[in-house]
């Protein structure tokens, strides 16, 4: 029998020889190997072989890390510089991450299973989050208040946090660094960053620019290792002021719980379950690709994948159909190949969880009329593009975040129960509406509650809006111009001119 995916050998070599294959830690401005000497070993989870080696970082590795990210804060030049000093070094930066952006995103997908073409464009995505939070290093301000009397100024004065755990996930692994390192580096902290042990690579890659940029030393540090060895430590250290975590709804309430202990300040962006309500008068054409995108896009691992579609019943019937001959076109291939739309999926773990999702929404009632498992290939782990109808909102595949390829379908009657449903679950990341009627499009978004509504598109993003979730999706803000000010703290400066009023005067 012929393998459903074939992988092209020969592109897969060329590939290999253009990226680093094996990664030290980055420590006090210096690469070096695990003070245990382990490593971990990155199998490409498309091609089945082994791509990356990772330096496995320990306590002791930690030790040193935390203490260089708070030398550089406590004593080195990086948080008295001026604004416009940072500034000039991260706009360095990110030409310096532009210049290898080939190298990034062969990475990326190498590591993760994502498209190549995707891939280069979440790095085009990322140098320009860099810009523009180097712009925002010159912009962090805070208040005055001259309404106190002649004698009396206060100031609101926007001083750098400290040293900040960057805590990542691997399903954009460079992209989600982008949404915190340079902002927290734009306001004059200091970082140890922590990606996922599986998709490390890029990250790791950053810290051989550093230096030329002009980041000085212990500013940066980066660690490869397992979440509870040196992740839940990095939420709990003394020496930490602020944990900045995406990753799952579970992992980020026990890192919150953590925390917690030392009150540090948390910006958490966890999972989503999003819904695109989709209802009678809408651009079907447009509809239906931006459903088919929200789907699939990075094989729906993906926190803000438009995994439940909320579809009118006028129009539910054609809707369906044509959503599923569109998603049985998606291509689904090798993610060297610049053609291909869906990569593999992360682990063999993911894949098999993902299948159990599906196998019981149809033990729910649930119809799969697309997909539903595995796909055939020479290696790796790969599914089809899976299609689940006549859902209802009780069930838990249109509560749970599935994190792979699958789209979720439930029918509404009225407005009400469409925002109804939307509202339901436990997430509230992202949502959008479709509709031509301006009352429909906007009255509906301004119901729903989550941290971005889109009306008539899908999954567009700017530097300039920020991003985050309601309810289980996360606390705080990322991106968007307090992008750097969430990396500070305020302080009052009460300032007093001239003889003051005793408070009480001796006789
Ligand atoms: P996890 O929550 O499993 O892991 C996220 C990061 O936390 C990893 O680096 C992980 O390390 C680390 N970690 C694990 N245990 C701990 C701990 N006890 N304390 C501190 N850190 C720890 O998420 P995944 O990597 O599986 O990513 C997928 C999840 O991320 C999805 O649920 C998705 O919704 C969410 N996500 C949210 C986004 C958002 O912006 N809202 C964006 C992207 C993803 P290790 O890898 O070693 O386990």
């Amino acid at each position: 029998m012929t393998a459903a995916i074939r992988l092209d050998s020969t592109r897969l070599a060329e590939t290999l020889a253009r990226v680093p294959r094996s990664h030290e830690l980055f420590v006090n401005g210096r690469f070096a190997p695990a003070k245990s000497g382990k490593t971990i070993e990155r199998v490409s989870p498309a091609h089945g072989i082994k791509v990356s080696t990772y330096a496995e970082a320990g306590g002791a590795d930690l030790d040193l890390a935390l203490d260089a990210a708070r030398a550089a804060f406590d004593n080195g030049p990086w948080p008295a510089m001026s604004g416009a000093e940072r500034s000039r070094i991260l706009h360095k930066l990110a030409d310096l991450i532009e210049a290898k952006l080939d190298v990034f995103a062969a990475l990326d997908t190498l590591e993760a299973g994502k498209p190549i073409s995707q891939a280069r464009g979440e790095m085009a995505g990322a140098v320009d989050i860099w810009r523009y939070a180097a712009g925002l290093a010159r912009d962090l301000h805070g208040e005055t208040y001259s309404t106190f009397g002649a004698n009396k100024l206060g100031l609101v004065v926007r001083e750098p946090i400290g040293v900040v755990s960057i805590i990542t996930p691997w399903n954009f692994p460079f992209l989600i660094v982008s949404q915190k390192l340079p902002f927290a580096l734009a306001a004059g902290c200091t970082a140890v960053v922590k990606p996922s042990e599986m998709t490390s690579g890029s990250t790791l890659l950053l810290g051989q620019l550093l230096a030329e940029a002009g980041i000085p030393e212990g500013v940066v540090n980066i660690l490869s290792g397992y979440g509870p060895q040196i992740g839940a430590p990095m939420t709990t250290d003394p020496r930490v002021d602020m944990v900045s975590f995406t990753g799952s709804t579970r992992v980020g309430k026990a890192a919150v719980a953590a925390a917690s202990a030392t009150l540090k300040k948390m910006s958490m962006e966890l999972g989503g379950k999003n819904p695109q309500l989709v209802f009678p008068d809408a651009d079907m054409d447009a509809a239906l690709d931006a459903a088919v995108f929200g789907a699939y896009f990075n094989a729906g691992e993906c926190c803000n994948a438009g995994s439940r579609l909320l579809v009118h019943q006028d129009i539910a019937a054609e809707f369906e159909a044509e959503f599923v001959e569109r998603s049985r076109k998606v291509v689904v291939d090798d993610p060297l190949d610049s053609r291909t739309l869906v990569g593999a999926l992360i682990s063999p773990q993911h894949l098999a969880l993902v299948e159990g999702h599906v196998a019981n929404a149809k033990l729910q009632g649930a119809d799969i009329t697309l997909g539903g498992g595995r796909l055939e290939s020479e290696a790796g782990q790969f599914m089809a593009a899976t299609v689940v109808a006549q859902a209802r909102p009780s069930m838990a595949i249109a509560r749970d975040e599935v994190f792979g390829p699958v789209a979720t379908i439930i029918r509404f009657a009225s407005a009400d129960e469409a925002v109804t449903i939307a509202n339901s679950v436990d997430y509230g990341l992202s949502a959008s509406v479709w509709s031509r009627d301006f009352d429909t499009a906007v009255g509906i978004a301004r119901r729903i509650r989550a941290g971005t509504v889109w009306t008539n598109t899908f999954m567009d993003g700017a530097a300039e809006l920020p991003f985050g979730g309601f309810r289980q999706s996360g606390i705080g803000r990322e991106l968007g111009r307090n992008a750097a000010a969430d990396y500070t703290e305020e302080k009052t400066l009460h300032l007093h001119c001239g003889p003051r009023t005793a408070w009480w005067l001796p006789r």
